[in-house]
């Protein structure tokens, strides 16, 4: 019996090829695949008017993000506790802290309420991220942010392809975050894109990516390199290389498989579990969610049991994620009430769900999740 890995990606003739006529090329690193990724992310998500910057990874994207937030040394940035580690540790890389809020029992995603109680002098910034098969309250982010006049970086690593109030994710947040790391919707091998609103910031985040250098885009997206320019400040090894973009445009190409296969899924697994008794399902708007990660909440006696049950029927599961204030390095951050993300934490667990999954293991996956709790 093959093992079902909790990720997939889908990589088929497309990517390799891709990649074959890249390497036949000979210019692998920054160059024309990456404007044409970001020309192509830009016309997805539906935002002519903003601007798509490629770069290494979503922790690249992230850390570039409070950078040009202005977020430095003694600043806070608000954001779940219940977050990815690459979140946290952008924070402390331009030397602030995280302060950590509680997240809504239903969504998962940021709580503004608890938010609001903790917003303080050194406050510059919130990190909104989207989780799983859902999204925050995009409204009130922008509400928050403006009332408390802070920067908004939406974590969008989770809902690439989703919309919020008919508008695709990335076309309407202060800044928006993706990530297209191995194991995401769809992968760049490794790859990250910042959407930005400002030429001000467009030119800035050039440099930032390249070390400081301040070749000329246009030269560098035709394969070319400026042998002469100015350095004007920090900057990082963070671009994007042309054959992880070349990847990123097949991938792009296939979206609408791999959309509908990922809802198709979570609508089977929703048809299969609902109704289970110990299973809570999760909130899905399979209308306009791109779903990335496929949970249950189950309580928390069980999750070892289930997980251990789901192992032995040949079934990989993840837990997403050990809640940020738990970790050694953040022990001391200053934080709310955290007692939907501790109930949370050691009820959650991640089920299987590929870029487009085989039939056979969806079955898997739903039938042995109720053999467990019914004891079929
Ligand atoms: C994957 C992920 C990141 C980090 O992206 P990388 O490309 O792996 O650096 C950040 N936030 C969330 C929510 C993620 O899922």
């Amino acid at each position: 019996m093959d093992t079902i890995p909790v990720f997939r990606p889908l990589l088929e003739e497309d990517e390799r090829a891709a990649c074959l006529r890249t390497l036949d090329i000979g210019w692998l690193g920054m160059g024309k695949s990456v404007g044409a990724f970001e020309a192509a992310i830009q016309s997805f998500i539906g935002a002519p008017d903003r601007h798509a910057v490629a770069v290494s990874t979503g922790h690249a994207a992230l850390h570039l993000s409070l950078i040009l937030a202005g977020v430095g040394p003694e600043d806070e940035v608000l954001t779940p506790s219940f977050n990815n580690i690459a979140d946290l540790q952008a924070i402390l890389a331009v030397g602030a802290t995280p302060v950590f809020v509680d997240v809504h029992d239903d969504t998962l995603c940021i709580d503004f309420e608890e938010a609001d109680r903790l917003v303080g002098p050194r406050t510059k910034a919130v990190i909104v991220m989207d989780y799983g098969c859902g999204l925050a309250d995009h409204d009130r982010a922008a509400d928050f942010a403006k009332q408390h006049g802070l920067r908004v970086i939406h974590d969008a690593a989770h809902s690439f392809g989703s919309t919020f109030r008919g508008q695709r994710v990335g076309s309407f947040s202060d800044m928006t975050m993706f990530s297209f790391d191995p194991v995401k919707t769809i992968t760049c091998i490794d790859g990250g894109v910042l959407v930005v609103r400002s030429e001000a910031e467009l030119t800035k985040l050039h440099e930032l990516r390249l070390i400081g250098m301040g070749q000329p885009v246009n030269v560098m997206y035709e394969n070319r390199r400026a042998w002469t320019y100015d350095v004007r400040g920090l900057g990082f090894r963070y671009h994007m290389a042309n054959l992880h973009a070349e990847v990123g445009l097949a991938q792009l190409g296939k979206m609408d498989r791999i959309v509908s296969s990922r809802r198709d899924v979570c609508r089977q697994y929703v048809r299969a579990m609902g109704g289970v008794r110990g299973v809570r399902l999760p909130q899905i708007d399979l209308e306009n969610a791109v779903p990335f990660l496929f949970y249950l909440r189950v309580p928390q006696a069980s999750r070892d049991a289930l997980r251990e049950h789901l192992r032995m029927e040949g079934i990989d599961t993840g837990i997403h994620w050990q809640p940020g204030h738990w970790f050694t390095l953040f022990k001391a951050c200053r934080r709310g009430d955290l007692s939907v993300t501790e109930k949370l934490a050691a009820e959650i667990l991640t089920l299987p769900l590929h870029s487009i999954m085989a039939q056979t293991h969806v079955d898997r996956v739903a039938s042995a999740v109720r053999s467990f709790f019914e004891g079929i």
